[in-house]
């Protein structure tokens, strides 16, 4: 089953997985979507790497989401 979401920009039908809207071109991914995306991108590294390197890489990526949700808080705040 082929997992759907609306683009909150042109309203129009597309694949969760895309980051980018295929339509408009807008960026697309909400704090819920982006920590799929975080989890999805551990989980590959997980198959490859073991130990404390996964810890620290997953400590990063934490950091990342709280800088990006800031960025795309205050991009919708300008709105
Ligand atoms: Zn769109």
């Amino acid at each position: 089953m082929q997992q759907v979401s609306i683009c909150r920009f042109c309203g129009k039908t597309i694949d969760t997985q895309f980051l980018y809207c295929p339509w408009c071109g807008e960026l697309l991914h909400e704090s819920a979507h982006l920590a799929e995306i975080v989890n999805r991108v551990f989980n590959t590294v997980e198959e490859k790497e073991t130990g404390k390197r996964i810890e620290k890489i997953g400590q990063s990526l934490d950091i990342l989401e709280k800088e990006i949700t800031s960025v795309i808080h205050t991009m919708e705040s300008k709105k």
